[in-house]
Formats: structure tokens, C-alpha cells, sequence
């Protein structure tokens, strides 16, 4: 796709939620929300969920709530949560409500009661085998499990004896009662309740049953009063069974007498009855070439240590590219450009690197450093001296002010700024030839030191005084190059990060882990940055001068160590080491 594409971008959820309004559906209210599962950090797939969510909240005068969709209890945990609610906020994104899936187990315990109760539901003691081999396939109808005739009481029973844990792990589930020959597989009785003995994060011990996710959603959807339920393609089979669930909830009309919990489940059916049905809408996910966007496969990148957490600045995650120097802006305008369809399309990592590009070019300061340093004695210059010379932070922003650089007789610059055998058109320094340092002078090489080995060691030069600020007399010098100071200079460590995966879509391979980019992080050590860079802030960027964005990493500069990530080249097409 164009990265020049007008914005705002083609979301026709925009058009449905507009023409919604317009005819007062959903009582002319907008509330939708955001529903990880706490499995894993948030990934960029996610940010556009959350893009779209809390943005058509905003966009209406709605309302976004963030729910965890808390149901398999052995994958999830507080840390990922926790994660989870800083990563939105960083996105620049506030919820209405916080809730939990979990929040809602009794009453959704209470309705599977109920459900049984309505002869909707049964306790089924097929195994999981069984249970896949009755159902048949796409072109076969499933075929009834001997227990869907059980009756009403001793499935109310059974049901209740799986919430006591009487039972084994997998020795029952509830299922659904709907249409063993549906053509839509998810109707053919799905389960609605598994036995799992696994402590949960929230709830800890109290349960020994779940509820699955389908069962579970629609439900947490219309409890909080959901109007428009946005979820990717793949949902769009289990469309049926959401409305499905709601429906029968709402047509709940008997409430038979029963012990102690009859006023609570009084007061649950009572809300059944009055239920809205959201309106469940899909789009495709995001798919960005060259990475993969999958909790599960980041999840075993993470726990086989091919990267070095959930937060290196090689994983899609918004952990990793909050590391690696992304902002929250260029996340936010790399998801309203690639625009929501129902149209499954990979997306070139151009587009993310154009937004944080465009984002950085604009915001961040300049400073200078050398990544592959070259030692230039200016032998006409005081011994002794440090000129601090004033250099603009943004060339075309003088209101973002001007700092100080050091100048000394000693400077720092690029190896490859200088060239013993110029290839044609070299504008940079070679021997007995002048050059521009940036905000500086213009200085002269004229011999160049060797070690015994042959290799370039240092040059002398010469500085011209009369050409800071202005350009030198009756010649012309074409050159910039980008310095620093030896002494007054800082060392750093700059970490450059290519893409982790060497094909375009990993996801694709029989397995991701053969076409991991093994070349995919250069450490460059011994840098030397500007004095400046020592007071650098972890969530600025800085355009190193000619070199690209970077960011200083904040977790591993300690004890007055530098490391500094790149964010991104200079230029498109800069991923190639330059
Ligand atoms: P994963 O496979 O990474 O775990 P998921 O869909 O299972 O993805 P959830 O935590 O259930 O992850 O997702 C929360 C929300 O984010 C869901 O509404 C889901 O549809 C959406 N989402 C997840 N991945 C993407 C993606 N790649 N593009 C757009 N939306 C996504
Ligand atoms: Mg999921």
C-alpha cells in the first residue's frame, strides 16, 4: 500500500457506527472495548485493535472499556496483565471501565443454570476424541453424543457436582444443546464449560470450572453494555453462537424456586431478560511482513531465548518498539493508515518505519555521534582549548534552542568519512583535501598515520579559523561530515537491530523458528556521542547527525554507561547495515 494515502484512512466500521447513530440503534450510544487475554504482551496486531476500539469510543462520544479475558487459567498471569494496561496507556488511550472476564464467573455459572435448566444445555461424558469425532465435518453432519438426552435434573446435577470437584479434569463438559447437523461447526454443541484445576490469577483456587471464551464473551459484552463488538475475521463463524448465547439468555422467563443462591440468580435473570444484543463487527488482522504477530510464537521466542525478553527492540511488541525508540504517535498513525477492512493483507514494515520516520524527522533533536571512530589531530589548533560551539538541535526549528558541542584539537570521525583511495564522486575527506565539520570548521587532512599493520591510525590535519559559520575564501568545500570531541566525549555502546526474520511472512514456514534472522542485532561498541547525549531521556528521540534514530535504552544504561538502540535508518531501503 501508499504511504501517501489521504488520511483518514477506509474503516467501514466508521460508516456502520455513523449510519447506527443516524437511526438511534443501540439507543444512539456507542461503547466498545478492548479484550486481551492475559497470555502475553501486546503486540502492533493489538495496537490496532486498540486503535480502532478506543478511537471509535472518541470519535462518537462513546465509551472504550479494557477487559481481560481472563478463561485459561494456566497461561495467563498478573505480569501480563500488568503490561498489558501500561502498553494501552502508553498508546495515549484511557478505558471507561476495567474489567475482568473473571469478574463475571459466578453469574455466568449462574446462567449456564440456567440454560440447563431450559433443556439448553447438558453435561456430556464424552472425551475430547469422541467429541471431535462426533462432530463430523464440513460436509458430514455431526452425530448426537448419547448424553444430550439426559435429563434436565441430573444434568443440573452432574453440572453442579463438576463446580464441587467431584470429577476429573476432562471427565465432563457442558455443552450447548443447539444442532449436531448445522453447517456452521461452532452450532454443533460447542462445550460452554470445562473442568480444569489450575489457580487462577484472579480467583485463585474458588473454581475448578471455566467457561470458554464464546460462552464467555458474548456475555461480558452485553453485561457491560457493548454496542458495537469489534473482533477479527476468524470470529466471524462464531458470530452465530454469540447471538445464539444472548438470545436464549434473554428469552429467560421461568426462574424456578431454589435454595441459597435463589436471589442472586433472581437478580441475574432479571438483567438476562433485559440484555441489549451488541452488535458483533469484523475486520482483518494485521499482518506486517518480516515479523510475527502471534502471542503464542512471541511467547516461544521469549521462553526459548532467541530474543532477550518480551521488550527487545526486535519484537513487535509495544514493549519492544517502545524500546526500540517507536513513539506513541507513529503507532497510532501507522494504524489509522493502514485503514480497517475485512480484507486479509500483509503490510510492508516500510509503512511502520515511515510513520516513526516521519514522526522523529519532524521531533527529534540532532546530535552527533561516531560509530566507528577515526582519530583527526587538528595541529593548528590550541592544545588545551574546548570551544564549546553552539549547534541548532532542529535546523528547521530554531525554537527547539541550540546546545553546546565541544570543539577540541582532538576529534572523533566516521572511518569510512575518510578515504585513502576516494571512489568517484567522494565528497567526504581524503588526504591533502578539505572538509566541513558539521556546526564547525572546515579542516584540511595532510598526512595520514599508519600502524605497522597498515592501518590508519589518526590524521593530521589542519583547521581553516575563519570558516566557522561562514564558507571558506575563493574555494569551495562540499563535504559535512559529523565529529565529536576525544576527550570531552562520551563512550557508548549502539546497538543497530535488523529485522528478526529473514522471509517475508514467517508465519507462513512450517516452522518460524527456521527463518530467524541470526544477523539480526550488530553491537557496535566504543562509540563515542556527543557530551550532550550523557543527559539523554528514554522516550526521546535523537537523529544522530547522517547515522539515523536512536534512543537511549534505558535498562541497560547503568552505572554511567551509554547504550543507545537505533530506531530506524535514515532513509527507506537503510535496513542493509550503511
Ligand atoms: P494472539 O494470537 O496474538 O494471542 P489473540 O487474538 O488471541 O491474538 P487477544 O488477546 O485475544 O489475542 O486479542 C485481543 C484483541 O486484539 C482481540 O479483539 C483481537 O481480535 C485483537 N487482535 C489480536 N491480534 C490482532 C491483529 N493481528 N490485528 C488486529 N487485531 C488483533
Ligand atoms: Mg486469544
Amino acid at each position: 500500500m501508499s504511504t501517501n494515502d489521504t488520511l483518514p484512512s477506509a474503516n467501514f466500521i466508521r460508516q456502520i457506527v455513523t449510519n447506527d447513530l443516524k437511526e438511534h440503534k443501540h439507543n444512539g450510544k456507542v461503547a466498545t472495548r478492548f479484550p486481551p487475554e492475559p497470555n502475553g504482551y501486546l503486540h502492533i496486531g493489538h495496537a490496532k485493535s486498540i486503535c480502532l476500539n478506543f478511537g471509535i469510543a472518541a470519535e462518537f462520544k462513546g465509551t472504550c472499556n479494557l477487559r481481560f479475558d481472563d478463561t485459561n487459567p494456566e497461561k495467563e498471569n498478573i505480569e501480563y496483565m500488568q503490561s498489558i494496561e501500561r502498553d494501552v496507556k502508553w498508546l495515549g488511550f484511557d478505558w471507561a471501565g476495567l474489567f475482568n472476564a473473571s469478574d463475571y464467573f459466578e453469574q455466568l455459572y449462574l446462567y449456564a443454570e440456567q440454560l440447563i435448566e431450559q433443556g439448553l444445555a447438558y453435561v456430556d461424558s464424552l472425551s475430547a476424541d469422541d467429541i471431535r469425532a462426533y462432530r463430523g465435518s464440513l460436509t458430514e453432519p455431526g452425530k448426537e453424543s448419547p448424553d444430550r438426552s439426559r435429563s434436565i435434573e441430573e444434568n443440573l446435577d452432574l453440572f453442579r457436582r463438576m463446580r464441587a470437584g467431584e470429577f476429573a479434569d476432562g471427565q465432563y463438559v457442558l455443552r450447548a444443546k443447539i444442532d449436531m447437523a448445522s453447517p456452521n461447526m461452532n452450532m454443533r454443541d460447542p462445550a460452554i464449560y470445562r473442568i480444569r484445576r489450575v489457580h487462577h490469577h484472579r480467583t485463585g483456587d474458588k473454581w475448578c470450572i471455566y467457561p470458554m471464551y464464546d460462552y464467555t464473551h458474548c456475555i461480558s459484552d452485553a453485561l457491560e453494555g457493548i454496542t458495537h463488538s469489534l473482533c477479527t475475521l476468524e470470529f466471524e463463524d462464531h458470530r452465530p453462537l454469540y447471538d445464539w448465547v444472548l438470545e436464549q439468555l434473554r428469552n429467560i422467563d421461568s426462574i424456578p424456586p431454589k435454595p441459597e443462591d435463589a436471589l442472586l440468580k433472581v437478580k441475574y435473570v432479571e438483567q438476562a431478560a433485559k440484555l441489549h444484543t451488541p452488535q458483533q463487527i469484523e475486520f482483518a488482522r494485521l499482518q506486517l511482513e518480516y515479523t510475527i504477530v502471534s502471542k503464542r510464537k512471541l511467547n516461544q521466542l521469549v521462553t526459548e531465548k532467541h530474543v532477550k525478553g518480551w521488550d527487545d527492540p526486535r519484537m513487535p511488541t509495544l514493549a519492544g518498539l517502545r524500546r526500540a525508540g517507536f513513539t506513541p504517535k507513529s503507532i497510532r498513525d501507522f494504524c489509522e493508515r493502514i485503514g480497517v477492512t475485512k480484507q486479509n493483507s500483509w503490510i510492508e514494515m516500510g509503512v511502520l518505519e515511515y510513520c516513526i520516520r516521519e514522526d522523529l524527522n519532524e521531533n527529534a533533536f540532532r546530535a552527533m555521534a561516531v560509530l566507528q571512530p577515526l582519530r583527526v589531530v587538528i595541529e593548528n589548533y590550541p592544545a588545551d582549548q574546548v570551544e564549546q560551539l553552539e549547534i541548532s538541535n532542529h535546523p528547521q526549528k530554531p525554537e527547539l534552542g541550540k546546545r553546546q558541542v565541544p570543539f577540541t584539537q582532538v576529534i572523533l570521525i566516521e572511518q569510512d568519512d575518510f578515504a585513502e583511495v576516494p571512489p568517484p564522486k567522494f565528497k567526504r575527506l581524503i588526504e591533502g583535501g578539505e572538509v566541513r565539520l558539521r556546526g564547525s570548521y572546515v579542516i584540511k587532512c595532510n598526512e595520514v598515520i599508519k600502524n605497522a599493520a597498515g592501518v590508519i591510525t589518526e590524521l593530521r590535519c589542519s583547521y581553516d579559523p575563519d570558516t566557522l559559520g561562514k564558507n571558506p575564501e575563493g574555494r569551495k568545500v562540499k563535504g559535512v561530515i559529523h565529529w565529536v570531541s576525544e576527550p570531552e566525549s562520551k563512550v557508548a555502546e549502539i546497538r543497530l537491530y535488523d529485522r528478526l526474520f529473514t522471509v517475508p511472512s514467517p508465519d507462513n514456514e512450517p516452522n518460524f523458528l527456521d527463518v530467524i534472522n541470526h544477523d539480526s542485532l550488530d553491537v557496535l561498541e566504543g562509540c563515542r556521542v556527543e557530551a550532550s547525549l550523557a543527559a539523554a531521556q528514554a522516550g526521546n528521540g535523537y537523529q544522530f547527525e547522517r547515522t539515523g534514530y536512536f534512543c537511549l535504552d534505558a535498562i541497560d544504561s547503568v552505572d554511567g554507561k551509554l547504550v543507545f538502540n537505533r530506531t530506524v535508518t535514515l532513509r527507506e531501503g537503510g535496513w542493509a547495515k550503511d
